[in-house]
């Protein structure tokens, strides 16, 4: 059998004087999507920039297909998995077009440009995200959830077979939200990709994610398959606040007593 798209090996995590996680041991197959749910301030970030490689854990590793990700330099890592931060910085001016190239950037060689295919890669990746149109606009003059998108679609141009994603959904509309959603469910069908995301909706992690993590930000962490852990008992623990459950057709929904 192959190596885990993703694994975590008796990981720990500080940050702040305050501990994330504890001898976490986490793995995500091929097509397998994982929710992260936890209050804010309680590590969510920190542990996804972990996983992604970005940030050395306190002890125990994280292996991209059974490789520990700290021996991979930094373009293979990049080919490999590819991590949405929370925040886009923009601290020089570039079109729409030009920043969703940046994702073709591990896939060339050290001096060469993008190619006519790296062009419709990250033109198609716009038009997936509905920006077809606004190649030329300059980034800064983008509203946030057209930004968001941007930064999802420069993930795609990356072609990654892992996506660790912190908080996807941010600054979306309903029907973004539900067509990124769409998206990276069809990229983990069709693909075989792996999709770790930071979500703030358990109603949309029970409907759009396979397994879930709840990170309760000192140190406990919980995991299990979304119907057995996204529950109003587990939520309302969470949380810090009482939820009641509602099921309907198939989908559970969470509402705040
Ligand atoms: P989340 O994504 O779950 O909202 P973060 O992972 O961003 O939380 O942050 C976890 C905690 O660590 C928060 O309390 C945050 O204030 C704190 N923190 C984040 N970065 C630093 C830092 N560089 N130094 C000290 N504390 C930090
Ligand atoms: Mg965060």
């Amino acid at each position: 059998m192959s190596a885990p798209l993703l694994e975590a090996r008796q990981l720990s995590l500080d940050i702040g004087g305050k501990t994330v996680v504890d001898r976490l041991n986490l793995n995500l197959q091929p097509g397998e999507r994982l929710a992260i749910l936890g209050r804010n301030g309680a590590g969510k970030s920190t542990l996804l920039s972990t996983l992604a490689g970005l940030r050395p854990p306190q002890a125990g590793a994280v292996l991209l297909d059974g490789e520990d990700c700290t021996l991979l330099p930094p373009r293979q890592a990049a080919l490999r998995r590819a991590w949405l931060g929370q925040f886009q910085n923009d601290p020089f001016g570039s079109t729409v077009l030009e920043t969703a190239l940046t994702g073709r950037h591990p896939h060339l060689g050290r001096w060469a440009w993008e190619s006519k295919r790296d062009a419709e890669l990250a033109r198609g990746a716009l038009q997936a995200l509905g920006l077809a149109g606004m190649e030329t606009r300059q980034v800064h003059t983008l509203s946030g959830g057209e930004r968001q998108r941007l930064a999802i679609a420069t993930l795609l141009t990356q072609a990654a077979t892992l996506y660790l994603l912190d908080e996807p959904l941010s600054h979306l509309d309903l029907n973004h939200q539900m067509a990124v959603l769409e998206l990276f469910a069809g990229t983990a069908r069709d693909c075989g990709a792996g999709v770790v995301m930071v979500l703030h909706d358990p109603a949309l992690a029970h409907r759009f994610c396979d397994r879930a993590l709840l990170v309760y930000g000192d140190g406990r962490c919980e995991q299990g398959t979304v119907d057995t852990i996204l529950t109003a008992k587990t939520l309302s623990e969470l949380y810090g606040y009482g939820l009641r459950q509602i099921e309907d057709r198939g989908q559970r929904c969470f509402i705040p007593e």
